[in-house]
């Protein structure tokens, strides 16, 4: 028996013990969920520190083997020591391959890769009802294999996977194209994707950062091995700050490893809450702390002392609900979204991010149109209530604009939907199926109850 196999069996065992009836939940030293809520003592920790390493990386077949609870930074060291890189790398360093898979991932090359799952080729799976799997596209658990992707844990947990990886080079050169308005910039993310390269040059990555309503970029990024014009690669990691440097500039070149973690650093601009922006302060903030899932962990204190909130009741400011949400709408409806977006929510910066499924029958638990060109939109905040707002107006706001115009919402952050729009949105009787094979026995919660109810 492989250690990953007695690690896997052990975990097997270990939830088998849990008395029945007693809710269950991942023991991860790091989350990327939005959803705050208290460990109740009747939740049952399940440990997984044992299943968070990389198997093998096959250079000639260009895969790898991970545990399910593989942080992408471990990932990516793995592979680019052999000059490879997952298809989709989300942009936090500590979401796990298992994460992603669950809720969902995202980035630059998702418009050619689509999302982070969907070069996944094999899953193994404690399921719900306490058996140990494997899922492939089309062995006899194609039907989970296919289910798992915007489950969040509900269905079963993958323990581990079998990933494509595609070949790097050393260097990244990034173009960042300036748009008026965002009609242009949305007609330009159709044409560049469709192309697959701008002004006759391939692309590799597009993403775009929305400052306001008449000030939004696109950055492209094509991998090369020689930085363009002799110049030394830009380090985004110390004093100087990412997305500042996409309205200074309008060509830049980083090394592929920084550019892969270059939101992380200051989680976007998320860090700019935390001071971590300011010059005086950054120069204290020790490198190692430039990160994400710290900033997190200083969020997830704020949010359970009440501190920030406290800060503002004594400021004589009303209170603000947080609007923490990805969503995604077809490209043609993105002009409208955004327009809508800045004169109600009126958070800034925002993050596009266009994406097209590579699975030409789509996820049936994320219902995305395969042959579609959607951009997800990323805001990560918090908005002011007015006189006699309740909490969630703005993220319900937010609800029925992406229903009006076609589009989804990722469920790591708050959700509001009632039962019925919910399963609606997100295939209940697919997901009904799919519990009545995999945890007959509701051991995992279900989806509606984990992403709304318990929020
Ligand atoms: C500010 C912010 C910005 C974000 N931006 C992006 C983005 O740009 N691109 C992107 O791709 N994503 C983004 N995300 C979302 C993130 O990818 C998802 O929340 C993802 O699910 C987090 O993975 P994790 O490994 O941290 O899992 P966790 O946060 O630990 O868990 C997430 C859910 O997945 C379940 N889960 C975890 N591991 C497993 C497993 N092995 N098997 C089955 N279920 C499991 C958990 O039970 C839980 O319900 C963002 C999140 C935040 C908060």
């Amino acid at each position: 028996m492989t250690v990953h196999q007695a690690a896997a069996a052990d975990l097997r065992a270990r939830y088998a013990r849990v008395p029945e009836g007693q809710r269950v939940r991942l023991a991860k030293p790091t989350s990327n969920l939005f959803r705050f809520r208290s460990d109740g003592a009747r939740i049952a920790r399940l440990d997984v520190g044992a299943l968070d390493q990389v198997l093998e990386v096959d250079p000639v077949a260009r895969t790898a083997k991970v545990q399910g609870m593989t942080t992408y930074e471990r990932f990516v060291d793995a592979t680019l020591a052999h000059g490879l890189m997952p298809m989709v790398v989300p942009q936090l360093k500590t979401i796990t391959v298992g994460g992603a898979l669950a809720g969902l991932g995202i980035e630059s090359s998702s418009f050619a890769n689509g999302l982070a799952h969907e070069s996944v080729i094999e899953i193994e799976v404690l399921t719900g009802d306490g058996r140990l799997i494997t899922a492939t596209r089309d062995n006899e658990h194609a039907d989970l294999f296919r289910g798992l992707p915007n489950s969040y844990g509900t269905l079963g947990y993958a323990v581990s996977l079998t990933v494509e990886l595609q070949p790097v080079k050393r260097y990244v050169a990034l173009r960042h194209l300036p748009f008026p308005d965002a009609a242009s910039c949305a007609e330009a993310i159709a044409t560049i994707c469709r192309d697959g390269s701008y002004e006759g040059t391939p692309i590799d990555f597009i993403d775009g950062t929305v400052f306001d309503a008449g000030e939004q970029y696109l950055t492209l990024g094509r991998f090369t091995d020689e930085a363009p014009g002799g110049r030394a690669a830009s380090d985004y990691t110390g004093q100087q700050i990412y997305y500042r440097s996409i309205q200074r500039l309008r060509e830049d070149v980083l090394t592929t490893r920084d550019y892969i973690w270059r939101w992380d650093t200051d989680w976007f601009w998320c860090s700019r809450a935390l001071g971590a922006q300011h010059p005086v302060i950054r120069r204290l903030w020790p490198d190692r702390y430039r990160r994400s899932d710290v900033y997190r962990k200083l969020v997830a204190l704020d949010r359970r002392r009440g501190f920030s909130g406290r800060v503002r009741g004594w400021q004589g400011l009303p209170p603000e609900e947080p609007v923490i949400q990805d969503i995604e709408v077809p490209v043609e409806r993105l002009a409208e979204f955004l327009d809508a977006f800045h004169r109600d929510i009126g958070i800034s910066p925002v993050w596009l991010c266009p994406v097209k499924l590579r699975e030409p029958s789509g996820w049936p638990l994320y219902p995305m149109e395969p042959d579609r060109l959607y951009v997800n939109v990323g805001f990560w905040s918090a908005v002011a209530l007015g006189e006699g707002q309740p909490m969630g107006t703005h993220n319900r706001r937010i609800e029925e604009l992406v229903a009006d115009l076609d589009g989804h919402k990722s469920l790591y952050s708050d959700s509001y939907y009632t039962v019925e729009e919910f399963w609606q949105n997100y295939n209940g009787p697919a997901y009904t199926e799919l519990k009545k094979s995999y945890d007959p026995g509701g051991r995992l919660p279900d989806l509606y109850d984990k992403c709304v109810r318990e929020r």
